[in-house]
C-alpha cells in the first residue's frame, strides 16, 4: 500500500477550521475540519472492487492482507493521508437546512494515479466529525453495503457515479431506527472507501453564500475550477460561467442516464448533488420494477414524493438554481447563470432523446412525435404493471414485421392488468414497428443498439436485501455473486436468469425490497 502516491490540493490550498474536534458547533470561515477516524474493533474485508482496485494500483494480494482491511476501517493512516472532513450546507426537501457537513464521511487524500487522475480516497461510517452533530458518525453494513453494491453497478451500466473501493466490516453493533419484537436491533456495522476525482457537492458554495463569506466563496470556486476542470481557460469571468455550464450539462447527462437504467436516488437534496455531474450519496436510492413515474423509495418522502422518479429532472434543475443563487455574488450577472440553466434544459432534452431512442431501437434521435408516442407508453406500462428492465430488454426480440407481445410476457406483473391492456399494448407495438420500418436499419445493429442501452441486470432493491441478509449472517457469496453478474450488465449471462427475474412477490412489501427509510 506504500505504492499510493498522495497529492492533498484540498487541505493545502483552502482555509481550515483552526479548532476540529468532533461536537455540535458552527464552523465558519473554514472549508474543512481536520478530524482522524476513530478505530474500530475488528476490521474485516467484506468485499472489494477489483476495477478499482487496479485503479489504484493494488494487486490481488494487497487486499487480503490484514493491513488493508486496518487502513480502509480508518484503523490505521498511511503516510502522506491527511484526514479532513468538509463544511458544507443544502437545500433538504425544499428548505434550507444550514451547516451539515462530512458527519461521518472522512476524506484521506488525493491519491495520484497512473490512469485515472486524481482520486480522493473516503472513509463513509469512520466515526464522528466536527459536522456529526448528536450521530454516531458510523453506518450500518445494510446501507454500506448498497452503496458499496450500487455505485459500482452504476459504473459498469455507464452512469457517471462515485466509485467504491472495498467494504470492511468493523466488528462493532451500530444501534439505528430497525425494530424487533418492539426493540431496537443492534445490527452489524461497515466501512466504505468510497473514491472520485472530486467529492465537492452544490452544498460546499451554499454555506458560505448563507453566511455572508464571500471570500471563502470565491476560493473555493476558484479551486474547484483549478483543480477539477483544468481545461477550462481565459479569463476569470469567462471561466466561470463555462464551469457553471458545464456543471449543468453534466447534471443533464447524469440524470438522463438514470432515467434510461431506472434508478431513483431518493434523496436529490443540494448536499448531495457533486459538482462534477457524478452520482453521490447512496441512501434510501431505489431501482424501478414496475414501470411508474410516481414512485419513491424513500419513506421519508412518502408524502411530498419530491424525489420521485418521474421528477428527479425537475429536481436537479431546481437544485442548480439553487447553486446558482449562491454563485451570484461572484458573478454578479445574471446571465451567464441564466446561460446554464437553459443549457441544462437544453442538453437533457438532448441527451434524453439519444437514450431514449436507443432503448427503442431508433437510429436518429427523437423527434417530436417519436417523443409523444413515448410518453403514450409511459402511461401504459405505469397502467398495465410493467417491468421497466424486462420490457425495454425483450423489445429487441419483437420482430418488426409482425409485431407481437410473446417475447414480452415476462414483464407483466399481473395476468389481469396483462388481459385488461394487451390490446392496447399491441397496438403501440404496430404503431412502433411501423416507425422502425421506416428507418429501414440493419436489424443486428438495430439489436446490438438496443441491448447496450437497455440492461438485462440491475441491482434490483430486492436482490440486494437478499444479499444484506446474508451478508449480516457471515455470508458473502450472494454479495459477490451479485456484483460479478453486474460487472456486465448488457450481456446475457448462463446461470443468471435469476439476477434477471421481475422483483418476485414476497419483496413487494418487505422492507428493504420496495421502499427505504434514511436510517443507515
Ligand atoms: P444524508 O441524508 O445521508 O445525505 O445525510 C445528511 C447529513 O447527515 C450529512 O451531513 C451527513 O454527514 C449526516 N449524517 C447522516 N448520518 C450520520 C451519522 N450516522 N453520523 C453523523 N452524521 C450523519
Ligand atoms: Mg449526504
Ligand atoms: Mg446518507
Amino acid at each position: 500500500m506504500d505504492h499510493l502516491v498522495f497529492d492533498n490540493r484540498f487541505v493545502r490550498e483552502l482555509p481550515a477550521d483552526p479548532s476540529a474536534a468532533p461536537g455540535v458547533r458552527q464552523v465558519s470561515g473554514a472549508c474543512y475540519s481536520r478530524v482522524l477516524p476513530t478505530p474500530v474493533a475488528a476490521p474485516e474485508l467484506l468485499a472489494w472492487s477489483r476495477e478499482v482496485a487496479d485503479m489504484l494500483g493494488f494487486d490481488e494480494v494487497g487486499g487480503h492482507s490484514p493491513a488493508f482491511a486496518e487502513v480502509f476501517a480508518g484503523n490505521r493512516l498511511l503516510p502522506g493521508m491527511q484526514p479532513y472532513a468538509a463544511c458544507y450546507g443544502g437545500h433538504q426537501f425544499g428548505q434550507w437546512a444550514g451547516q451539515l457537513g462530512d458527519g461521518r464521511a472522512i476524506s484521506l487524500g488525493e491519491v495520484l494515479t497512473a490512469r485515472h487522475g486524481r482520486q480522493e480516497l473516503q472513509l463513509k461510517g469512520a466515526g464522528p466529525t466536527p459536522y456529526a452533530r448528536h450521530a454516531d458518525g458510523r453506518a450500518v453494513l445494510r446501507s454500506s453495503l448498497r452503496e458499496f453494491l450500487c455505485s459500482e453497478a452504476m459504473h459498469h451500466l455507464g452512469v457517471p457515479t462515485t466509485r467504491a473501493l472495498c467494504l470492511v466490516g468493523t466488528g462493532e453493533e451500530v444501534v439505528r431506527d430497525m425494530f424487533y419484537d418492539g426493540h431496537p436491533r443492534p445490527e452489524p456495522g461497515a466501512v466504505v472507501c468510497r473514491l472520485a476525482p472530486s467529492f465537492v457537492r452544490f452544498g460546499n458554495f451554499e454555506i458560505f453564500t448563507a453566511r455572508g463569506e464571500l471570500e471563502v466563496l470565491e476560493r473555493l470556486a476558484d479551486f474547484v475550477i483549478a483543480r477539477d476542470f483544468p481545461w477550462i481557460d481565459g479569463s476569470p469571468a469567462e471561466r466561470r460561467a463555462a464551469w457553471f455550464l458545464e456543471v449543468c450539462e453534466r447534471t443533464a447527462r447524469m440524470v438522463a442516464h438514470w432515467m434510461r437504467v431506472g434508478f431513483v436516488h431518493g434523496v436529490m437534496n443540494t448536499d448531495n448533488m457533486s459538482i462534477l455531474g457524478l452520482t453521490i450519496d447512496y441512501g434510501p436510492y431505489g431501482w424501478i420494477d414496475n414501470f411508474d413515474p410516481g414512485w419513491t423509495p424513500n419513506t421519508t418522502d412518502a408524502g411530498g414524493r419530491r424525489y420521485r422518479f418521474g421528477h428527479q429532472p425537475r429536481v436537479a434543475h431546481w437544485n442548480l438554481l439553487q447553486l446558482a443563487n449562491a454563485l451570484y455574488p461572484l458573478f454578479g450577472d445574471v446571465k451567464p447563470l441564466h446561460a446554464g440553466l437553459e443549457h441544462y434544459v437544453a442538453s437533457y432534452e438532448a441527451a434524453s432523446r439519444r437514450m431514449q431512442a436507443d432503448k427503442l431501437g431508433l437510429a436518429e434521435a427523437l423527434n417530436d412525435d417519436d417523443a409523444d408516442r413515448l410518453d403514450a407508453l409511459h402511461r401504459l406500462m405505469t397502467r398495465a404493471e410493467i417491468d421497466m428492465t424486462l420490457f425495454f430488454r425483450y423489445l429487441a426480440d419483437v420482430d418488426i414485421g409482425t409485431p407481437s407481445l410473446a417475447p414480452l410476457e415476462e414483464a407483466f406483473y399481473s395476468p389481469q392488468r396483462r388481459a385488461e391492456y394487451g390490446e392496447e399494448l399491441l397496438a403501440w407495438l404496430g404503431t412502433h414497428a411501423a416507425r422502425l420500418r421506416m428507418e429501414n436499419r440493419p436489424v443486428a445493429e438495430r439489436v446490438a443498439r438496443m441491448h447496450a442501452a437497455n440492461p438485462l441486470y440491475v441491482p434490483r432493491n430486492w436482490l440486494a436485501q437478499q444479499a444484506i441478509d446474508a451478508a449480516e449472517q457471515g455470508d458473502l457469496a450472494p454479495t459477490r455473486m451479485l456484483m460479478e453478474v453486474l460487472r456486465r450488465p448488457y450481456e446475457e449471462q448462463p446461470g443468471a436468469q435469476a439476477h434477471a427475474a421481475r422483483r418476485p412477490d414476497w419483496a413487494r412489501e418487505r422492507a428493504g425490497c420496495s421502499m427505504l427509510s434514511c436510517s443507515s
